[in-house]
């Protein structure tokens, strides 16, 4: 301890016990002295609400726990730490923190993006912090890099993996050559994917991290309305054995791009080239890829999920929502100054990849190729599989936008020549992009 006279406590009230939050109760009783250094106070919790009190909480002090979150968290602690997820009651219950003076910290990333604006605004008006390191990425440091070690840079692209699920069921189907199905069941056994995986498998937790990332990184209000979203279900073996040949792997990638008119996100499935930084984050973890104008190319990587890392980043907020505290200082509010349009996914520029099952007959070429040079898609490279009726033909095009390949493939499927589009996917990382 130093020798200066002690600052009051810093009481913390923490809103849901579950994976994280107790792992949080947990770090914050167990690393007390250490906290008390690094805060220059003491660091006190308060309360733990919880909906079933009779649950058994290792690491949680039973005397702590509350089913009252409401009256919790009103109660004016220095900092309410929401790790209870879903949108009500967590907004209803951090307005009424914010409005008791509290700071807050939370991973709630669902209600970030569908609702942060209002957080903000109340945190700003109350002169309190808000901050949400884990609602990305899980133990990743990244959106305090975002919002403050990056804040004099501009940021042009961010590239993610930032869901565990999805990218062990794509490593798995890489590595083994096995199917989605069969991969999806297997990752359920193993407590990889939810029994019902369709917030994962779909891309919708990937859109809300993406909305989130977006927001920091070109200074404009993005909601998950904005998101272009399309998820893993579709990707088929075909898909990834195709991927391999070519040198690239399956990824579902978070985008969030700012081009000359305004900002893109999206969400889906993606062909990386096996050399790209991200072509190598394998299983459950998470990476993101940032492009900056000055830092250039700047990589985060880690666990992206799982209580214990994911409560290191809440742990991370606060301690710095503590130490604000102590010396009365504050943390960045809202940064939405830049107010870019946010486009359709429809103006995104990038490579694609096309599967076609085809007819094996003089002519199919130059038919093809005209459905694509008529919608102003340029053609990089044509594979041709098989023969007979097996006939397989698989096209890398240039960039285009994606409303000019959209139609290219609604030619394509209407050619006599063309028996199926089997499958169609983005191209990102690829030199000179
Ligand atoms: P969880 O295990 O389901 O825990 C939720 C906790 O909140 C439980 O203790 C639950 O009480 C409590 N709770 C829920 N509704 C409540 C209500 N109306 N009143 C009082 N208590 C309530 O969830 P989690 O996995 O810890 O996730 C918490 C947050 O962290 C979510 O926003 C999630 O998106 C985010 N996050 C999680 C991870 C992860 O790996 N788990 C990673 C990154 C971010 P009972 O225990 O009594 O049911």
């Amino acid at each position: 301890m130093s020798s200066a006279v002690p600052a009051s406590p810093v009481t913390i009230a923490l809103l849901g016990g579950g994976t994280v939050g107790s792992a949080v109760a947990r770090l914050l009783v167990d690393h007390a002295a250490d906290l008390e250094e690094r805060v220059g106070a003491r660091v006190v919790l308060t309360g733990v609400a919880v909906r079933d009190a009779g649950r058994s909480r290792p690491g949680v002090p039973a005397d702590l726990v509350t089913t009252d979150a409401a009256a919790l968290a009103a109660s004016g602690a220095d900092i309410v730490v929401e790790l209870m997820g879903g949108i009500e009651p967590a907004r209803t219950l951090l307005l009424s923190a914010i409005a008791a003076g509290s700071s807050v910290v939370t991973a709630n990333k669902a209600l970030l993006a569908a609702d942060g604006a209002s957080l903000y605004e109340a945190a700003g008006r109350h002169g309190v912090d808000l901050y949400f390191e884990a609602a990305v990425a899980g133990a990743i440091p990244l959106l305090r890099p975002l919002r403050e070690s990056l804040s004099g840079d501009q940021v042009t692209k961010v590239l993610g993996i930032v869901n565990g699920t999805t990218n062990f069921i794509l490593t798995k189907m890489d590595e083994e050559g096995a199917d989605y199905a069969e991969v999806l069941a297997e990752a359920q056994a193993l407590g990889f994917a939810e029994a019902d995986p369709t917030a994962d498998v779909e891309g919708h937790d990937a859109a809300a991290k993406a909305a989130i990332l977006a927001e920091l990184a070109f200074h404009t209000r993005v909601t998950l309305d904005d998101v272009h979203c399309e998820g893993i279900s579709q990707v088929t073996a075909e898909d990834i054995r195709a991927a391999q040949d070519m040198g690239f792997v399956i990824k579902l990638l978070a985008v969030a791009e700012r081009t000359a008119d305004g900002v893109i996100v999206r969400v889906h499935p993606t062909m990386l080239p096996r050399s790209h930084p991200l072509a190598s984050v394998r299983g459950a973890f998470n990476a993101v890829f940032i492009e900056a104008e000055s830092a250039g190319e700047v990589m985060f990587y880690g666990h992206g999920a799982g209580g214990v890392p994911t409560a290191s980043a809440v742990m991370g907020d606060l301690v710095t929502a503590a130490r604000n505290r102590v010396s009365g200082g504050r943390g960045p509010g809202e940064s939405t100054y830049s107010n870019l349009p946010v486009l359709p996914v429809g103006a995104a520029l990038t490579r694609y990849y096309v599967n076609l099952s085809v007819a094996d007959k003089p002519g199919v070429l130059a038919s093809i190729a005209s459905a694509f040079s008529d919608n102003g898609v340029s053609i990089q490279v044509v594979r041709q599989d098989g023969h007979g009726d097996e006939a397989g033909l698989i096209v890398r095009t240039h960039r285009a936008t994606d409303a000019a390949l959209a139609k290219t493939v609604e030619r394509l499927s209407r050619l006599d020549t063309v028996r199926q589009v089997l499958g169609v996917m983005r191209v990102e990382g690829e030199a000179g992009e």
